[in-house]
C-alpha cells in the first residue's frame, strides 16, 4: 500500500501503464470481464484508499477536535493532514481555505446559502452556463426564490463550447457571481476558465468553478486560476463517497456566516449568543466524515504519484483514440465539446434509444451511462432527451475502447437490421 511500492509500479517521465494501474483497483479482479467506462459518474477506488481507510479505523480512530487523550489527537492530526493534502492538490495558499463538505453539491449549496444570502440582493445577477450540472443550477434557483436574484444563462456555441463572446455581453455591473463548470460532465467540453475568471473579475464579479470533472483529470492551481471558490467531489478523484471540498479565498470565507449550526463550528455557546469558529471549522458543523477525509487524502496521494500531467496526457491520448474509433461506427454522432474535449465521449446512435444502447453494452460487460447526465437543460438545448456517455479513468486503455466499439456495432446491428 505504501508509496514506495506504488512508485515502482508507475515510472515517472514516460507516463504510466494503465494495465499496471488497473491491478491497483480490486473491483477489476472481482469483475474480470468488466470494462468500466463510467468514471464521470463515480470513479473506482484503488487498494490504497480502501485499505488505508480500514487501517485508520483499526489503528487511529476517535472523534476529532475534542478529546485531550492521545488517540483523539492522532485522529485529529490525520484529519488535518488530509486538509493539507487538499491544499497542496489545489495549490491554495492557506490550509484554512479548505472546507470539507459532503460533495460538490453541498459545496455549491454552501456558497449559495451562506455567501449568496449574505451578500446578494434582489436584482443582483448570477451567471451560469448551459453546460452546467443540476448541482450548479438548482442551488441558484433556490436562492432566486428566496431573495430574488436573477439567474443569467450563458449559451454554448455551435461547436458545443462556451460561447465566450456571448458570455462577455452578459456581464455588467449587476453581475455579482459567475458560477461555471471547469469541464462539462455531459459532453467533456473544457471551459476556458482563465478567460472566464479574467472577464468576470473585470466586471467586479466573484467566480465559482465546479471542478468535479476537472479535478480528476487536470492539474488545478486555484491561485493561477484566480478563482474565488472551487468545488470538487471525493468519489470522482478515486476517493470515498460522502466527502468533498470547497475551496474559498480566506477573505471571503472569513466574512461568510455559518451554513449550518451545531458542534465543532462554535467557540462559545450560550442561550443568548454564540461565537463562531474561524474558517474552515465555522463551516464544518457536527462530526465530520473523518475517515472520508483521510481516504480522500490517500486518493490525492495516489493521483500525485501517477502524476497529474501524466493523467492528463493519458486521458487526452485515449480520448483521441476514442473519437477516431467511434467515428468509424455508422450512425453514431458524437456530441460537440468545443475547442477541447477530455475524458468523455457522449454520443447518439441513430435510431436507438440511449437506454437500449447501454443495455446491449452491459450484455457485453461494458458499463456506460445513459440519460440526461444531470444536465437536462443542456440536453434540451441540443434537442436530445439524453445520450450514451462513455467516460475514462486512469485504469482504461485502448482495449476498453475497442470493446466499446465492438459492442456498439453489435447494438447497431441488433436494432437496425
Ligand atoms: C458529479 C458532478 C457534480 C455533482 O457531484 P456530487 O458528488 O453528486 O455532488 C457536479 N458537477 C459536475 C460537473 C459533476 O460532474
Amino acid at each position: 500500500m505504501g508509496p514506495a511500492s506504488l512508485r515502482s509500479v508507475y515510472p515517472g517521465p514516460g507516463g504510466f501503464d494503465p494495465k499496471e494501474v488497473k491491478r491497483e483497483f480490486p473491483i477489476f479482479a472481482n469483475n474480470p470481464d468488466l470494462v468500466f467506462l463510467d468514471s464521470a459518474a463515480s470513479a473506482q477506488k484503488p487498494r490504497s484508499v480502501i485499505d488505508g481507510t480500514a487501517e485508520y479505523y483499526r489503528t487511529d480512530y476517535a472523534n476529532v477536535h475534542r478529546g485531550v487523550y492521545r488517540l483523539s489527537a492522532r485522529s485529529t492530526e490525520r484529519y488535518e493532514e488530509a486538509r493539507d493534502k487538499v491544499r497542496r492538490f489545489l495549490n491554495a495558499s492557506d490550509r484554512r481555505e479548505i472546507v470539507f463538505v459532503r460533495n460538490t453539491t453541498e459545496a455549491i449549496n454552501l456558497v449559495a446559502q451562506s455567501w449568496g444570502a449574505a451578500f446578494l440582493r434582489e436584482g443582483d445577477e448570477v451567471v451560469i452556463s448551459e453546460l452546467e450540472h443540476h448541482s450548479n443550477i438548482v442551488p441558484w434557483q433556490l436562492l432566486r426564490d428566496r431573495i430574488g436574484i436573477k439567474l443569467v444563462v450563458a449559451p454554448i456555441d455551435a461547436t458545443g463550447g462556451l460561447d465566450l463572446a456571448a458570455f462577455e455581453t452578459l456581464l455588467s455591473r449587476r453581475t455579482r457571481l459567475v458560477a461555471v463548470t471547469h469541464m462539462a460532465n455531459a459532453t467533456g467540453a473544457l471551459v476556458p476558465v482563465e478567460r472566464v475568471v479574467a472577464l468576470a473579475h473585470r466586471h467586479g464579479a466573484k467566480v465559482l468553478l465546479d471542478g468535479s470533472q476537472a479535478a480528476p483529470r487536470l492539474p488545478v492551481d486555484v491561485q493561477a486560476l484566480g478563482c474565488d471558490f472551487y468545488a470538487f467531489t471525493g468519489h470522482k478523484v478515486y476517493g470515498p463517497t460522502g466527502i468533498g471540498v470547497l475551496y474559498g479565498r480566506f477573505e471571503l470565507l472569513s466574512a461568510m456566516p455559518p451554513y449550518q449550526g451545531g458542534g465543532e463550528m462554535i467557540l462559545h455557546v450560550s442561550f443568548d449568543k454564540t461565537e463562531y469558529q474561524e474558517p474552515p471549522h465555522r463551516f464544518e458543523a457536527g462530526t465530520p466524515d473523518i475517515a472520508g477525509a483521510i481516504g480522500l487524502g490517500i486518493a490525492l496521494d495516489f493521483i500525485e504519484e501517477l502524476g497529474r500531467e501524466n493523467i492528463r496526457e493519458h486521458e487526452e491520448a485515449l480520448t483521441g483514440y476514442g473519437v477516431d474509433r467511434l467515428a468509424q461506427i455508422r450512425g453514431l454522432r458524437l456530441l460537440g465539446a468545443g475547442q477541447r474535449r477530455l475524458g468523455i465521449l457522449s454520443f447518439d446512435l441513430e435510431g436507438v434509444h440511449p437506454h437500449d444502447v447501454s443495455q446491449v453494452l452491459d450484455q457485453h460487460h461494458v458499463a456506460v451511462r445513459a440519460g440526461h447526465h444531470c444536465a437536462q437543460p443542456l440536453m434540451e438545448q441540443l434537442g436530445l432527451s439524453g445520450t450514451t456517455r462513455a467516460s475514462l479513468g486512469v485504469y482504461n486503455d485502448e482495449a476498453d475502447i475497442d470493446r466499446l466499439a465492438e459492442a456498439l456495432k453489435a447494438a447497431r446491428e441488433m436494432f437496425l437490421r
